[in-house]
């Protein structure tokens, strides 16, 4: 994208199969997909998308190509950008973007990403030197909590069993911060410098398993909290001279530096979005409202509303430590992709309605 084209942002719907419990269970498939059309149907409703994946839409394996790659090569020419997974626990937001560790994991976004980077730093590398930095942290109840961080990771366990989510001791929380020119950093997080595909991956698997055994003894924390894995791209490339015949400007051999980062973000389950719980009370037990959903929601139906756009109405960016942290990476000249992850199930009506329609606000 050049600057000042439409930042607008890229919405796709991804439709798991039934899985296993739903099947004992005797579920029937709700959704239906309307042929060789990115447009969904759940009950009277229906919707359409950029992007319809999965049961019957295009084939998710077609995803990385169609949403993701342009946002790679983006971070080759200096741009930042956004991929963020939204939907019920459940509903596949792991599985899609491979931060499972176990599950999924070589299918998911991030390996597919990290396959493309590196091949395509193969290709350059005689003209540009690279370099690379990974962190990975989580967001939960407005706290940010480091997945890389080794020393809290080799803690044993702590009285309740809690292993992996301890801050190191002495360890000053993590902040984010804005630089005078914009750019959002993470004070105190881990980054981790990397020069190989594999130790990347390692920094995804390690993160990965910091987070699900966290959540095995936490209420199922990983419901809860935003997990985002960033990748920074530092570009120093040799602009070769222009060869002309007047031999003064020969030496005139300069270069380029390029700074631009991917956040790739398995969001909070989204029934945690929810103001009310179904049986009308404020709220339901255990299940808060989240902070990061619903500043989100705000955030990218403000940017995808041109004419607000133009008006230059406020984006609410301040409103959460989620849309604070991609405050540099979500609107301007980044480019963002969500992705709607849904299950068919009948049961699931409700959630997947729910998870539509906040899709559909941010197109
Ligand atoms: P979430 O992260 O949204 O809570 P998960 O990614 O953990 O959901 O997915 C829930 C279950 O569904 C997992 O067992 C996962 O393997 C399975 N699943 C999710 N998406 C797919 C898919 N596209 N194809 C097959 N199985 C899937
Ligand atoms: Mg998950």
């Amino acid at each position: 994208m050049e600057a000042g084209e439409d930042c607008c942002v890229k919405v796709a719907v991804h439709i798991r199969p039934l899985i296993g419990d739903e099947r004992l269970q005797g579920c029937k498939d709700c959704v239906t997909v309307v042929p060789g059309k990115p447009q969904v149907q759940i009950g009277t409703h229906s919707f359409t998308f950029d992007h319809v994946y999965g049961s019957t839409g295009s084939p998710s394996s077609d995803m990385f190509e169609e949403c993701v790659v342009s946002l790679v090569d983006g971070l080759f020419q200096g741009y930042n950008a956004t991929v963020l997974a939204y939907g019920q626990t459940g509903s596949g937001k792991t599985y899609t973007m491979g931060t499972g560790f176990r599950d999924g994991c070589q299918t998911g976004i991030i390996p597919q990403v990290m396959n493309v980077l590196f091949s395509k730093m193969e290709t350059l590398k005689g003209q540009t030197e690279f370099q690379l930095h990974v962190s990975f942290i989580e967001i939960l109840k407005e706290e940010v909590r480091d997945l890389l961080d080794t020393a809290s990771l080799n803690k044993t366990e702590t009285a309740n069993g809690h292993a992996g989510k301890v801050p190191s001791p002495g360890k000053p929380p993590i902040q984010i911060r804005e630089t005078s020119n914009g750019v959002i950093t993470l004070a105190g997080s881990t980054e981790v410098s990397v020069s190989t595909l594999k130790e990347m991956a390692a920094c995804l698997e390690q993160g990965s398993l910091s987070r699900a055994t966290g959540s095995t003894n936490m209420n199922n924390q990983s419901s809860r909290s935003h997990a985002i894995f960033t990748i920074t791209l530092e570009q120093m490339r040799k602009l070769s001279p222009v060869v002309p015949s007047d031999s003064s400007l020969n030496e005139s051999m300069n270069e380029e530096y390029l700074c631009a980062k991917l956040h790739l973000v398995d969001l909070a389950g989204s029934e945690r979005a929810k103001r009310t719980g179904s049986d009308g009370l404020r709220f339901k037990e255990g299940v808060h409202i989240n902070k990061g959903l619903l500043a989100l929601g705000n955030v990218i139906s403000a940017l995808g509303d041109e004419k607000k756009r133009k008006e230059g109405v406020h984006v609410p960016y301040r409103d959460s430590k989620l849309t604070r942290l991609l405050q540099d990476s979500l609107g301007g000249n980044s480019r963002t992709v969500m992705i709607a992850c849904i299950s068919p199930a009948d049961i699931n009506a409700e959630e997947t309605l729910n998870t539509l329609k906040y899709a559909n606000r941010a197109r």
